[in-house]
Formats: structure tokens, sequence, C-alpha cells
């Protein structure tokens, strides 16, 4: 699903971001990404969503080759991928619905489809009932619910979360990450970056460690001190 060959990204003279790095993430993994700030976690996860392109190396994400990537396929790529950050990014002056609804508008489909579809990711992400609410009247765990039913509603491939925990606090933050767990359940691959070491040891999850932009360890039940 995510294959990255002997990449290195360098932004300036003074060193490199990512060093070299190769990663093998398989369909319906959930991997979580570790390490200090400045190891370079948002790189690769910007290396990824293609804001950045690497200074050498191969990236191929569902079998697309990034080498290959002309700017006006990046939209099409974008739908493969969905994003929820630490601050949610909602649009406050629109409701739950039309938050996540704005992700389909954009891409074309019909009011009947949206009608259709915007409920049901709602449901999966334990929002039902608050699809009139606006942003401003949700806690901050349902906000990143919202986020993540707006990353997941055109059904990606791939769910990245960005620190999707670091604005809440432990009860909330749980709820965010069974939903994770959830839509991975349901077969999108996932890859979540934290500090949160209670979550990262009681996940049991894939964890790449990245320190001065290498991976220094890659362990199935991983934990994270
Ligand atoms: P993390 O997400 O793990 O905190 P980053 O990927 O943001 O790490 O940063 C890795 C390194 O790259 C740091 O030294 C950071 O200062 C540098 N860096 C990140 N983004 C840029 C940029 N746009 N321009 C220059 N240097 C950057």
């Amino acid at each position: 699903m995510i294959l990255l060959d002997r990449v290195t990204k360098t932004y300036s003279k003074k060193g490199a971001a990512l060093e070299r790095i190769s990663l093998h993430v398989e369909p319906k993994e959930f991997v979580i990404i570790v390490g200090h700030s400045g190891a370079g976690k948002s790189t690769l996860l910007k290396l990824l969503t293609r804001e950045e392109k690497p200074t050498s190396g191969k990236i191929l994400v569902g079998g697309i080759d990034y080498e290959r990537l002309k700017d006006r396929d990046i939209p099409y790529l974008r739908r493969k991928i969905g994003v929820v950050f630490q601050d949610f990014k909602l649009l406050p002056a629109k409701t739950v619905f039309e938050n996540v609804a704005f992700a389909l508008e954009i891409v074309g489909l019909s009011n009947r489809e949206i009608k259709h579809t915007v409920p049901k990711v709602l449901d999966l992400v334990g929002l039902k009932g608050k699809e009139d609410s606006y942003p401003s009247e949700l806690s901050g765990g349902e906000r990143q619910r919202v986020a993540i039913a707006r990353a997941v509603v055109r059904q990606p491939k791939i769910l990245i979360a960005d620190e999707p925990t670091g604005n809440l606090d432990p009860k909330h933050a749980w709820d965010v990450i069974r939903v994770l767990e959830k839509i991975n359940h349901y077969g999108t691959t996932v890859l979540l970056t934290t500090h949160n070491q209670e979550i990262v040891n009681k996940l049991k999850r894939r964890v790449v460690t990245i320190d001065g932009g290498h991976i220094v360890s890659d362990k199935a039940g991983g934990s994270y001190k």
C-alpha cells in the first residue's frame, strides 16, 4: 500500500529532515509513528500527501509512483488519502452535517448521494444526533470525530492521523482512537502519529520510531518510552 525506498528529504543546507528511509506498509495495517519533535514525522506524512517532494528516493502509494505523478493527478491521489490534524480544521460556520457533506460536494456528488452517505459516516464515528450542531457546540473529541468523518467519507484507502489526540483529554483521546481502530477494522490503512505513550503502549500495534531523520526501530506490538 505504501512503499518508501531510500527516501531523503532535505529542506536546507543544515541537513536532511529524512535520510534514506525505507518503509513498507501493507494494506489494512495500523502503524503508529513516534519520535521527538523535529524527528521528521511530519515530513514523512507530507511526502505521502505530496505536500512535499522527496530530494531523492522512491515513493509508491496504492500503486501510484510519485515520480510519474502529474500535478493534475494530485486531486485523485488526495482522494485515496484522508488526513486529520491535531487542530481539526473544521469550518466553523457549517454544521456537522455540512462539514462532512462539503467533502462530497467538492467532488460533485448529488444531493441524494450526500444525504445517503453522510449519516452513515456520522454513525460510524458515533455522532448520530449531532448533525445540526456547529463545531463550537461540540467537545474537542466530538470535533475530531467530525474531522475523521470528513476524512473518510470518500472512502480513502489510507487515513493519516497526525497527532489527532494532541488537544484532547484522555477520555476523548480514547474515543478518537477507538474510531480509528474501527475504521482500520473496516479495511482502511491507518498511519497515526502521537506523543501519547499510554495510547502507543495499549494499542499494541506496529510502532515505527523516527529519530534524527532515520527509522531507528520498527516493531510489531511495539512500545514508546
Ligand atoms: P516532526 O514532525 O517529527 O516534529 P518535522 O518533519 O516537522 O519533524 O521536521 C524535521 C526537520 O525538518 C526539523 O529539523 C525541521 O526543522 C525541518 N523542517 C521541517 N519542515 C521544514 C521546512 N518547511 N523548511 C525547512 N526545514 C523544515
